[in-house]
């Protein structure tokens, strides 16, 4: 039987880590501990290998489509597919409430429209019942919108990718113009939960393609919790470990028909 392979983005820190950690001891297959750093990279995996454990490595800058596409002519020749893909890398200037319009370009760059990228190079490799884990955050659920034509098309069946880009394009827009305090509630963060909102908005797509291309792959996002990791200075109410528990019972517990769902942090379903 073929070795299944599992790739973590952003693995070399923070949530991610402990995701590949949590994988190199349960999952039943091959770990790629990614990171756009290869110094930083090497450090997480010989973290893992003092306590026993055996993450490969891989270089993957999620916002770089180069580096995407390398990744998947290495799985393509050593591997005959992906069978957990975890959709972690992110950021956030937690001391920056309003971003300029760069900075929230930047952001929503490394948050969002990397997914569409993997989606591209990445998903033609999974295998049917691959599961695709997107990290997302309670600041992605919908109601931290405030703009009601976007409340209101974001939830419709029928929605596309071109709808979610136009929604996360009006934004940026508005960033431009330095007039995004309304689009999201209480104003701040804007950038990041139009980039979560954005993520949530595809998970319920992509699975609706999925299903549609007769495919047995789930894709669902999951609220870690507020995790104290560098992205939060430290602050939060879980540990990276426990922050790592929700995404891990979707890669290795949750039934393969849990599909297109949000996960709560203690892995009840919010939808
Ligand atoms: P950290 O800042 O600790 O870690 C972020 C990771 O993402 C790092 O490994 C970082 O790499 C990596 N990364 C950033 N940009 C890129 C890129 N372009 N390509 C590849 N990797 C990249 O954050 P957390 O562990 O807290 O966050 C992990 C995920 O969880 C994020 O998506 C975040 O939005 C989400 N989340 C976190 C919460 C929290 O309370 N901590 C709450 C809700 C969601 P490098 O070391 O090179 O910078």
């Amino acid at each position: 039987m073929e070795t299944k392979v599992a790739i973590v983005t952003g693995g070399n820190r923070g949530i991610g880590f402990e995701i590949v950690k949590g994988l190199c001891q349960k999952f039943d297959g091959v770990v790629y501990l990614t990171a756009r750093n290869e110094e930083r990279g090497q450090q997480a995996v010989k973290k893992l290998e003092e306590l026993g454990l055996k993450p490969l490595f891989h270089i993957l800058d999620v916002t770089c489509e180069k580096s995407i596409e390398d990744l998947a002519k290495h799985i393509s020749t050593h591997h005959s597919g992906i069978d957990v893909l975890v959709n972690n890398a992110g950021i956030l200037d937690f001391d920056k409430a309003i971003s300029s319009y760069e900075d929230a370009k930047k952001l929503i760059d490394t948050n969002f429209m990397s997914l569409l990228t993997i989606s591209r190079i990445l998903y033609p490799l999974l295998t049917n019942t691959a599961r695709i884990i997107n990290i997302s955050s309670d600041w992605g659920l919908l109601s931290n919108i405030r703009k009601q034509v976007w409340l209101d098309r974001l939830v419709k069946d029928d929605l596309t990718v071109e709808q979610i880009l136009e929604f996360v394009n009006e934004f940026l827009n508005a960033a431009k113009m330095g007039k995004t305090a309304f689009f999201s509630i209480a104003g701040k963060y804007g950038d990041y939960k139009v980039s979560k909102v954005a993520m949530s908005a595809l998970t319920f797509v992509q699975q609706r393609q999925f299903r549609e291309e007769g495919k047995d792959v789930s894709i669902n996002c999951v609220h870690p919790g507020f995790v104290m990791t560098d992205m939060t200075k430290g602050m939060g109410d879980f540990t990276p470990e426990r922050g790592a528990r929700a995404p891990l019972y979707l890669a290795l517990e949750a039934p393969q028909s849990l599909k297109g769902s949000f996960i709560w942090h203690d892995c009840h379903h919010v939808n």
